[in-house]
């Protein structure tokens, strides 16, 4: 049926173009009084565009977009505002984030008290139901100690509560959750991990690294019910801050069926392309799916594997030992013991027609990854594939010749060059920060960047992505003028990456990504221009109107 009436549409359009009068249908929405940056060489600015179901009919002049002006139409005034396309992320955990938005937030409780209070709070408001999430950080309270259940126990009765420190390596659980796990002044420290204890050898309820696994263990399942609203939440927020796309890295079947559900009710307001995980490809493959399979608003024909770990953790894996940490150079992932079976698997699924996104972040685990992609096109031959290495931290000189020739997409997260900025350099000395985050090199080597957060590991607004590529300023406030500023580039190289950049990432660059005749209608009008204020204000820039598809999914007062 739309198509039918974007054809009536378009051929009275020509009628009405003719005579020199309105259309009497018109268009469903037009955005007017806007600073468009269409990201389309051929026709960079405009000031108005028409929608007719999900797609632009038109872009151009206000005065020559009037003529959509139809009874029913919508009008949506940007006020000489500036007005982009929507933001792709590249790289996110779209779940994790949606539950991290639901869970309890403990990260700016600076006193005992309030962290207490937060978690009382959540137990009146829902009693039985576990209490998860938390990033609490002991470091705020003066002076410093860790938590206790003793602090928690009387407000949260019955309640479960089982809150992680902000990096994860640590929790605490309340009486409630430490009797569900079986968890007792008798339960010895397990390998690898340690019951924290009073002096009376109790345990206190905070539990490090291995000894929380008794405890994610009796987590209950999210339920189905609890998924879709943790996905709405998740999709609400997405809108707020102008993502129109995410690419889902690792989404469990059960996230893809919540997708599914909301997909087939109309109820996404943000593109998904779902990449499951690598090791079940066969999953896809068995059936026939292919590459960017699905609908303009789901889709999958992805998987996404692991080459190694992380720079904060030290298991980045590198050619030389970490700076810091002399005795380690960090660790392929089990993924990739032996290198073998991830070729193996990752032929299979690249012979199938699947894209292949590797995690892959010290200089040796992307060069193992770039290996891998080498033999997989030796092999299988030459095609439109689209290789993608998630991360791409830390590479070494002599690989961004291969990035280019492979033709392999640099999916990368401007925000964690500020936040690992802060102790990069430490971990892995003067040298090999210089190709750290590489921005400026892998553009000047002709390799295409998408731009993403990683959420919930990192905040999901997208200024902050563009604030961090654009100025390099880590969040200490140590480096304003830029941390490596070699590496800085400019505000629109950084919104082409996080606009046809993810979309090329993702084989949709002929669907959205730019603001053109045709295309998908995904657009954001912002609080202020990015491409005139100094960068160092782009972090305080936010989205005054979001459309997705065509509908308003996204309004706020300036
Ligand atoms: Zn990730």
């Amino acid at each position: 049926m739309r198509s039918i009436r974007v054809i009536v549409s378009v051929v009275l359009l020509a009628w009405t173009v003719a005579c020199g009068s309105r259309s009497p249908l018109g268009a469903d929405l037009i955005v007017t009084n806007a600073r468009i940056w269409t990201g389309e060489p051929r026709q960079p600015s405009a000031t108005a565009l028409a929608i007719i179901g999900e797609r632009i009919v038109d872009i151009g002049e206000t005065k020559d977009i009037e003529r959509w002006r139809g009874r029913d139409t919508q009008i949506l005034d940007a006020q000489g505002r500036r007005t982009i396309p929507g933001f792709n992320d590249a790289h996110v955990h779209f779940v994790d984030g949606g539950a991290e938005l639901e869970n309890v937030d403990l990260k700016d409780a600076d006193t005992p008290a309030e962290f207490a209070r937060r978690i009382g709070e959540r137990a009146r408001s829902r009693p039985g139901e576990w209490i998860l999430g938390g990033n609490w950080d002991d470091q705020r309270w003066s002076p410093p100690e860790l938590p206790t259940r003793a602090l928690i126990d009387d407000i949260t009765n019955g309640t479960p509560v089982f809150v992680y420190r902000y990096d994860g390596h640590m929790a605490l659980a309340n009486s409630a959750a430490l009797g569900r796990a079986g968890i007792t002044e008798a339960t010895p420290d397990p390998p690898g991990g340690s019951i924290v204890r009073d002096a009376k050898g109790v345990p206190t309820g905070v539990l490090k690294d291995a000894a929380m696994t008794p405890v994610q263990r009796v987590v209950p399942k999210m339920s189905d019910e609890r998924r879709l609203q943790v996905v709405k939440s998740a999709l609400k927020h997405a809108a707020s801050v102008g993502v129109t796309s995410v690419q889902d890295m690792n989404p469990s079947y059960d996230d893809l069926s919540a997708y599914a559900e909301l997909a087939s009710r109309g109820e996404l307001t943000t593109r998904i392309y779902a990449a499951p995980m690598e090791t079940d490809w066969y999953d896809q493959a068995k059936i026939g799916v292919r590459r960017a399979f699905g609908s303009t608003w789901l889709r999958i024909g992805a998987i996404k594997g692991y080459a190694d770990g992380s720079l904060g953790a030290t298991t980045a894996f590198f050619f030389q030992p970490y700076t810091d940490t002399p005795n380690t150079r960090g660790l392929l992932s089990d993924e990739m013991q032996p290198i073998e079976s991830m070729r193996t698997r990752l032929m299979a699924a690249d012979h199938a027609g699947l894209q292949l996104c590797v995690h892959a972040i010290g200089d040796a685990g992307i060069s193992a990854i770039l290996d891998l992609f080498t033999d997989i096109l030796a092999a299988n031959g030459d095609r439109d594939r689209r290789f993608r290495i998630e991360h791409a931290q830390h590479i070494a000189p002599k690989d961004f010749d291969r990035f280019a020739s492979l033709k392999v997409v640099a999916s990368m997260q401007p925000y964690h060059a500020i936040d690992d900025g802060r102790f990069a350099e430490r971990r892995i000395g003067p040298e090999r920060i210089k190709t750290t985050y590489a921005f400026k090199t892998l553009l000047d080597n002709g390799v295409r960047l998408a731009f993403g957060t990683d959420w919930a590991v990192a905040p999901l607004n997208p200024l902050l992505g563009l604030y961090a590529a654009t100025t390099r300023a880590t969040l200490d406030g140590k480096n304003p003028d830029g941390w490596v500023p070699e590496q800085k580039i400019s505000i629109e190289q950084a919104v082409t990456a996080y606009t046809s950049g993810s979309a090329f990432a993702e084989f949709q660059d002929r669907e959205k990504g730019t603001l053109v005749r045709g295309k998908l209608a995904d657009l954001v009008i912002l609080s202020d221009d990015i491409f005139s204020i100094p960068p160092a204000r782009l972090k305080d820039v936010h989205v005054l109107a979001t459309v997705a598809g065509g509908k308003i999914v996204h309004q706020r007062q300036p």
